[in-house]
């Protein structure tokens, strides 16, 4: 069995994986750390869960350990899809760099420009940053990534559900063309694709077994609902999300309700507190402020049920959860795969519960075939017939907002890379390791929470239910009736 010893890692970052309590490299790890280190690029095809962020840290601490950063010139880069995995990944650099003299900056949305300038000002051997806010900052003219020798691209699979990629594309272009590449995708999709044979030279592929069917230790279920009038399907979800999480009595100590769109997360979780259950929301359009405090306190323990979006749970390491709830099936059957794999992890036994209306038989069967399962049908507990509760509407919710892919900025031309015909490749199987560890989120300072904005590139669209014909300008009196319907 390898030993992260013999991975050739700084002592110093040695002690530091030492005291992580961690035994032996994870294979993502074995894999990417040694080809990191002799400088090359590497293809990470691995999901969040498997060791990926300290197969990019670990080296990255080892390699900068040595040498100084300059002002506003960061020596290294890490892109993340969302705040919450930069979070992540900065909280990881201080775990691992704790005997290592290192500077970072945590460039993302929702934490003031002022400190982060003062911080870049000095200069940073690590700039961990969405590629929205480093772009911002680039324009006023605070950041140069002509001195990035490393840089990473985390979670790339998202980064394209988001609308990232003529963004990573632009970031690419500004940095040195000698820089290290070390990029990382759950899956690669053809864009993917394109991407890494444009940018990378000659990488290491270092693959782990990719999920494709769900853990065993995850009991899986789902109930039908008729549905019919959206509204009156919605109160019913509602009642039927209350029975089955009360079904499920003592055996559900914490839970992930899913939803596909934010109003939904904001109507469940504020619907569930109404009935005494204790029930926080996390979507992309809240606080970085209350985003950090829920996770924190779901973290914690404190909190026992999370209501969220895809992109806001995505990648949360978050070590027992013993329930997620569907409230709806996931638009992207891959989706699911990764909901359900918040819980069941380490090892423990998961349950994983989703609702499907009728509207929805065709997500649940494309779920299905990529599992290549039956999900095991669960009787209705209300019966099938669920009363419905009628109360009296109040006026908080805001229109549909689903989590849509940002939209992005006006492609800049890549700067090439030379192709190398047969690139070498590190072909390493197996299956995620669970995670081991809790750690706490990165607290951040507030600010007024921003709209995307129109940087007038392509992105994949998700906004089913926008409301189409009126541009930005929706009269209130519709938001507000729509939002009415819905309020229970
Ligand atoms: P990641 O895939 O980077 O999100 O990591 C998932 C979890 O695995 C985190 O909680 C890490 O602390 C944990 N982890 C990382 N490397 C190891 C290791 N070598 N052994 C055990 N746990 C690890």
């Amino acid at each position: 069995m390898t030993k992260f010893s013999d991975l050739n890692l700084a002592p110093k970052v040695l002690k530091a994986v030492d005291d992580a309590g961690y035994e032996s490299p994870t294979p993502i790890q074995e894999g990417a750390i040694p080809p990191a280190l002799e400088g090359r690029d590497v293809l990470g095809i691995a999901q969040t869960g498997t060791g990926k962020t300290a197969s990019f840290t670990l080296p990255m601490i080892t390699m900068l350990a040595r040498g100084r950063a300059r002002a506003r010139m960061p020596r290294s880069l890490v892109l993340c899809p969302t705040r919450e995995l930069a979070a992540q990944v900065a909280e990881n650099f201080d775990t691992y760099a704790k005997y290592v003299k290192l500077t970072k900056a945590l460039l993302i949305g929702g934490v003031s420009f002022n400190e982060q300038d003062r911080l870049i000002d000095r200069g940073v051997d690590v700039l961990i940053a969405t590629p929205g806010r480093l772009l911002d900052h680039f324009e006023r003219g605070k950041l140069l990534l002509t001195g990035v020798q490393i840089m990473v691209v985390d979670e790339a699979d998202r980064m394209l559900d988001m609308g990232f990629i003529p963004d990573i594309e632009r970031i690419f272009a500004m940095t040195p063309f000698t820089r290290q590449t070390l990029f990382f995708s759950a899956t690669m999709a053809p864009e993917i694709e394109r991407i890494t044979n444009t940018f990378l030279s000659n990488p290491a592929r270092v693959e782990v077994a990719r999920q494709a069917t769900a853990a065993e230790n995850i009991a899986q279920n789902v109930v039908m609902i008729k549905g019919g009038r959206r509204d009156k399907a919605a109160t019913e979800k509602r009642d039927l999300l209350r029975a089955l999480i009360t079904a499920e009595g003592d055996s559900l100590t914490n839970a992930i309700i899913f939803c596909n769109r934010k109003t939904d997360v904001d109507i469940v979780a504020k619907s569930l507190k109404k009935h005494g259950f204790d029930a926080a929301p996390i979507h992309g359009d809240l606080e970085q402020s209350q985003r950090t405090r829920t996770l924190d306190g779901f973290r914690g323990g404190e909190l026992r049920i999370l209501v969220a979006s895809d992109v806001a749970a995505r990648g949360l390491d978050v070590p027992s959860v013993s329930h997620v709830f569907n409230f709806d099936v996931p638009g992207h059957a891959e989706d699911y795969i990764h909901r359900i794999g918040r819980t069941g992890r380490a090892g423990r036994d998961g349950k994983a519960i989703m609702i499907c209306e009728g509207r929805d038989e065709k997500n649940l069967a494309a779920v299905e075939q990529l599992i290549k399962k039956e999900i095991p049908r669960l009787d209705n507990p209300l019966g099938g017939n669920a009363p419905e509760t009628v109360q009296p509407a109040e006026k908080t919710a805001k229109p549909d907002t689903q989590d849509k892919p940002r939209r992005t900025r006006t492609r800049s031309k890549p700067a090439k890379k030379p192709q190398v015909s047969a690139p070498a490749e590190t072909v390493v199987e197996t299956t995620p390791v669970a995670p081991v560890q809790e750690q706490p989120a990165q607290d951040t300072k507030p600010k007024e929470p921003k709209q995307p904005r129109n940087r007038g590139g392509r992105g994949r669209g998700k906004d089913n239910n926008k409301v189409v014909g009126m541009g930005e300008d929706m009269p209130s009196f519709i938001a507000q009736s729509f939002a009415e319907r819905y309020d229970d």
